[in-house]
């Protein structure tokens, strides 16, 4: 089956007593055992839960791995993965990357004995020269939140095979309809599946899929061990959005191409980053899937215009998540990547005049004119010695 019919079956013809469409919501968290020993498959929902079961066997199966496992978010997700580490291991890094993430590792994980190298995963040669003994895994996110650095997948993989590391790769940006990291060699994906899965800003999920039997043993002890499992309700309704996630991608990705292009053009900004606009990512994308992807950021040529700016946008939201189906902006210096350090932000080139895009599914001459009144307002507010944030 291809991609498009897996997305729209998901949870369909599943429930074989009563034939419904649309697989039940399982709330009960206990599940009888009519004799010694003997269970129905379901002993407690932290375990497993028959709703939540389908979406783990469909997310596994659109990535291309062995098991699925749903997290209540994307950072449980991440967690649940890093319990396969322990105390003294390395991992190697994206170098720009999700600022959540980067807090759970420094903050968090860092305490638990866990160190980190953020590489510039577009450098191989930097790559091979982080790998150190105790190295354990490559965590890749790519696309990269929020400059949109491309990372050829197939080529880390093979640096992390020939010394025996994992290879992680954050998925949510591309999807498995953009992008599937296992056929090239991932050993474990990840989603917030908050963004583009769920599609509507109404869920809050994780999902993780690893390859391999011994591989999906371990998740699959951890998962149940820290228990951050995604709720029964909230399985049923990522599934929801699931079934029109082709759809949904072939628009976002229309209407990011066209923005990238117009903010390009427009006098009130100076850099746009967009995959399609590089050639080299646009060519290392063509060969490890089928896109680019809703997300574009850009920086305006004057800082000061920002405030005014987000304040005058009508249809775009001044919001902080993406891959819904309404666009959304985010101020990536004071939401997402706030909490990494000044300097390190600035040298990843997160600096105070880039903002990042979600493109939604609107009529793409609806967003552009609120992105030229927005731009049009804030020159002026700017010009008349108003109000500067
Ligand atoms: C949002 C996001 C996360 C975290 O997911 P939550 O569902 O918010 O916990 C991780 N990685 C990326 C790339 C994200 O965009």
């Amino acid at each position: 089956m291809r991609l498009e019919t897996q997305l729209a079956q998901v949870g369909t013809k599943k429930e074989k007593k009563t034939g419904a469409i649309s697989f039940p919501v399982y709330f009960a968290t206990a599940y009888e055992h009519i004799g010694l020993g003997v269970s129905t498959g379901y002993d407690y929902s932290r375990t497993a839960n028959p709703t939540r079961d389908v979406l783990e066997e469909s997310i596994a199966r659109l990535e291309g791995g062995d098991a699925g496992f749903a997290c209540s978010s994307g950072m449980a997700a991440i967690q649940t993965v890093m319990g396969i580490f322990s105390k003294g291991d390395h991992l190697i890094v994206s170098l720009d990357l999700y600022g959540g993430t980067y807090r759970l590792f420094e903050e968090v994980l860092s305490r638990f004995g866990l160190t980190f190298s953020y590489v510039d995963l577009r450098d191989l040669d930097a790559v091979e020269q982080a790998v150190r003994p105790h190295t354990k895994a490559i965590f890749i996110e790519t696309v990269t939140n929020p400059l949109m650095r491309v990372t050829d997948l197939a080529a880390i993989c093979r640096i992390a095979g020939r010394h025996q590391l994992l290879s992680i790769v954050d998925n949510t940006f591309m999807t498995p309809y953009h992008q599937q990291p296992i056929q090239l060699g991932a050993d474990i994906v990840i989603h917030s599946a908050t963004k583009y899965l769920g599609g509507h800003n109404d869920v809050l999920a994780g999902l993780i899929v690893t390859k391999g039997e011994e591989l999906s043993e371990r998740i699959r002890f951890i998962h149940n061990s820290i228990g951050a499992t995604l709720g029964p309700l909230d399985a049923w309704l990522l599934m929801r959005g699931m079934k029109t996630l082709a759809l949904r991608m072939e628009k976002h990705q229309e209407n990011a191409s066209q923005l990238a292009r117009f903010l390009h053009e427009h006098p009130g900004v100076t850099e746009v980053f967009y995959p399609e606009l590089d050639e080299k990512s646009r060519s290392i994308l063509s060969e490890q899937g089928k896109g680019c992807g809703g997300m574009l950021s850009f920086r305006v040529k004057n800082k000061q215009w920002i405030g005014p700016f987000l304040e005058n946008l009508k249809i775009i939201t001044f919001a902080e998540s993406l891959g819904g189906v309404e666009s959304l902006i985010t101020y990536p210096a004071t939401q997402t990547h706030a909490d990494i350090p000044q300097d390190i932000r600035e040298k990843v080139g997160v600096c105070e005049r880039l903002l990042r895009f979600s493109a939604g599914i609107e009529h793409v001459d609806d967003l552009k004119q609120d992105l030229a009144n927005a731009f049009a307002q804030a020159e002026r507010t700017v010009n008349q010695g108003g109000r500067v944030r």
